[in-house]
């Protein structure tokens, strides 16, 4: 196993920045997932891709000018930087561009690949004027409007699992007809004020595995019937899990095997290439969230020995 992966990956050592470790936000998890991965033999040098920073005319195609420039600069309002939920600093903004380059980069190498893993992104709360919840730019609609823009894709489709509604992403691509956004997600968690996704299915708590499941086979099948999309971006949030901090869903270990399990068959059998990012988990012990957010590449990496 050790060195012979062929998963490729997309990861930048600038994702986990120096913080206060009071913070709620687990910001070194990116690090420990990484580490993780390399321990493992899923993450080495072949396999791995080191992004850039995206360019501010992507970020310009999703998110008001005015708020990019500010956000670079460090001049955003205290309310503004409240909204987000970080302090600002220059390495912020390095992780932060780079973070949304590495999702652009994992598209297009999916394109090529299939199936392409990015130990970051789902960034879906951003809004076109403004960060909101630990997410300053939304990842996934300025990679579904470079796609669209740059790379003359028809169609892309967002599949949002995380935990948390795409509230950003769907705002962001509501009159953006190439761009369809799908989101599972728990009715009564953040964001308390939802967006209109073009397809919502809002969960109760608690849900468990087989539910669960269910509900995704069937929204699988309805996409299915609906679209033909050229790429995939999948949201694969860990915090759909029961140890979740922030969650209010059950499910398993086993349970998020089989979800991503089914969204990465479903693709391969349509012939879609996938991205996927590893979105939103919550866990004071950050060495056990890395293994939640590693079961996403683990699954991903024998959907690509399986083929
Ligand atoms: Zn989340």
């Amino acid at each position: 196993m050790k060195h012979s992966c062929t998963l490729p990956l997309i990861y930048s050592p600038h994702y986990s920045i120096p913080w206060d470790k009071k913070h709620r936000f687990p910001m070194a998890k990116y690090r420990l997932l990484h580490e993780l991965l390399h321990e493992r033999g899923l993450a080495h040098q072949r396999n791995t891709l080191i992004p850039s920073p995206c360019t501010q005319d992507q970020l310009y195609r999703a998110h008001d000018p005015g708020y990019v420039d500010r956000f670079m600069a460090g001049e955003l309002s205290p309310t503004e930087l409240r909204d987000i939920g970080f302090a600002w600093s220059p390495a912020l903004v390095l992780r932060s561009t780079t973070a949304v380059g590495g999702s652009i980069a994992t598209a297009r190498v999916a394109l090529k690949r299939k199936l392409a893993c990015h130990l970051a992104g789902g960034t879906h709360h951003a809004f076109h004027d403004g960060g909101r919840g630990f997410c300053v730019f939304n990842d996934l609609a300025v990679t579904a409007l470079a796609l669209l823009e740059e790379d003359k894709l028809n169609q892309v489709l967002i599949l949002d699992l995380d935990v948390h509604q795409g509230d950003g992403t769907a705002s962001i691509l509501q009159h953006e007809p190439r761009a369809f956004t799908c989101s599972l997600h728990g009715a009564d968690n953040y964001p308390f004020e939802k967006q209109q996704s073009d397809l919502d299915v809002a969960l109760p708590n608690q849900m468990q595995d087989d539910d669960y499941l269910s509900e995704l086979q069937r929204v699988l099948q309805l996409l299915e019937r609906k679209l033909k999309p050229d790429i995939l971006l999948y949201d694969g949030g860990s915090d759909v899990h029961a140890d979740d901090r922030l969650g209010r869903l059950s499910l398993s270990d086993v349970g998020i095997r089989r979800r991503d399990r089914m969204v990465f068959h479903w693709a391969r059998r349509l012939n879609i290439p996938v991205a996927a990012y590893i979105g939103g988990g919550y866990d004071h012990d950050h060495q056990r969230l890395a293994k939640r957010h590693a079961l996403l590449i683990e699954t991903a990496a024998q959907t690509i020995q399986a083929d």
